[in-house]
């Protein structure tokens, strides 16, 4: 259960109150605040304070004295100006804080993002949940054999049951040792910096994650993509919904540039000109490797 009840509770209190204020706020992102929007099977990502809309953007890339100078129109079009041409230092005048729920190995893949401030829950002061992902049927997957960094068909029938099988069996185990260790039950007690570490990469840790526009988009255009582990994609797919309502003319930008773009090398695009020449282009002809021929395949194709 990513939200107990009491939690429920708590942020529901958090919602009742409002502050009033001078600063810039967006409607579709007070809808969001505090809310927890569950991903996977115990976790969650919940806005706790945001920075910043479409407009902060544009007053810093014009640097202007009042809200906005120009109509939505022209915002617009600046934004999508400013990402076309990677003019980057505007949309970090926007910062997001999320509180995240998320198991042990996919937070390995998410702290490689340095530009960002965390503060994680101390399990040396605290004691972990007994809260562990188990991934569901669809997601039990034979490792890939055309990526080795990657997962192939969907396992079946005794073999997935055996899976799931051993995954919860040795959470089970692995918590129960933790509580037999810790408990001072007739015992000292061990330490529970010490404890933890006999637990596995799927228990769920948390922690609060501040990060600006710039760097969120170039989180998520590594973890929104097809190549990210389906873990941490379903964090930034979540997290990409927010950002929409956040900044609706960033986000439609960075969807267009980004997401749905593609980076062409210099002989690829030598590959485009001669095609639309006419010239019936091969991999062998194109000066590229398979992979790459592959891959630039994938986008023209
Ligand atoms: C599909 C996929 C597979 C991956 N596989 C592996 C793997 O097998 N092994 C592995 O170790 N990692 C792997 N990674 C992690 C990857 O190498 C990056 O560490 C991670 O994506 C964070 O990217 P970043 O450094 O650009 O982001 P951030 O740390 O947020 O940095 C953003 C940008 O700031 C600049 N920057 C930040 N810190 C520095 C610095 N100290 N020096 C110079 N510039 C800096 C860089 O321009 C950087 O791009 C993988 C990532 C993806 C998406």
């Amino acid at each position: 259960m990513p939200i107990s009840p009491e939690q429920a509770q708590e942020i529901a209190e958090a919602r009742s109150q409002t502050h009033t204020t001078m600063r810039a706020t967006v409607p579709g992102m007070e809808a969001h605040l505090y809310t927890a929007h569950e991903v996977l099977d115990h976790g969650f990502i919940r806005v706790i304070d945001y920075m910043g809309d479409d407009s902060a953007i544009c007053q810093a890339a014009r640097v202007s004295y009042g809200k906005g100078t120009k109509s939505v129109q022209n915002d617009e079009g600046l934004i999508r100006y400013l990402m076309r041409h990677w003019h980057s230092t505007p949309f970090e005048m926007c910062e997001i804080k999320l509180h995240v729920k998320l198991p042990v190995f996919v937070a390995r893949q998410w702290i490689r993002h340095r530009t960002a401030n965390v503060n994680e829950y101390s399990a040396r002061y605290s004691i972990l949940d007994r809260e562990f992902y188990i991934p569901a049927p669809e997601h039990i997957n034979a490792q890939s054999v055309v990526n080795n960094q990657g997962r192939g068909k969907i396992l079946e029938g005794e073999e997935a049951a055996r899976v799931l099988e051993i995954l919860k069996a040795d959470s089970t185990r692995a918590y129960d040792n933790y509580e037999a260790m810790i408990s001072d039950d007739g015992q000292d007690g061990l330490a529970r910096e010490l404890a933890r570490m006999n637990l596995p990469a799927n228990i769920y840790t948390q922690w609060y994650w501040k990060v600006d526009l710039h760097n969120l988009f170039h989180f998520l255009r590594l973890r929104a993509d097809s190549h990210a582990q389906y873990e941490i994609r379903v964090y930034a797919d979540a997290i990409c919904k927010v950002v929409a309502d956040w900044v609706p003319a960033a986000y439609s930008a960075f969807e267009d540039y980004r997401l749905g773009g593609a980076q062409l090398s210099g002989k690829a695009v030598d590959c485009v000109r001669r095609m639309l020449k006419g010239e019936e282009v091969t991999q062998e002809t194109s000066g590229m490797s398979k992979g790459e021929w592959r891959e630039f395949m994938g986008v023209i194709g």
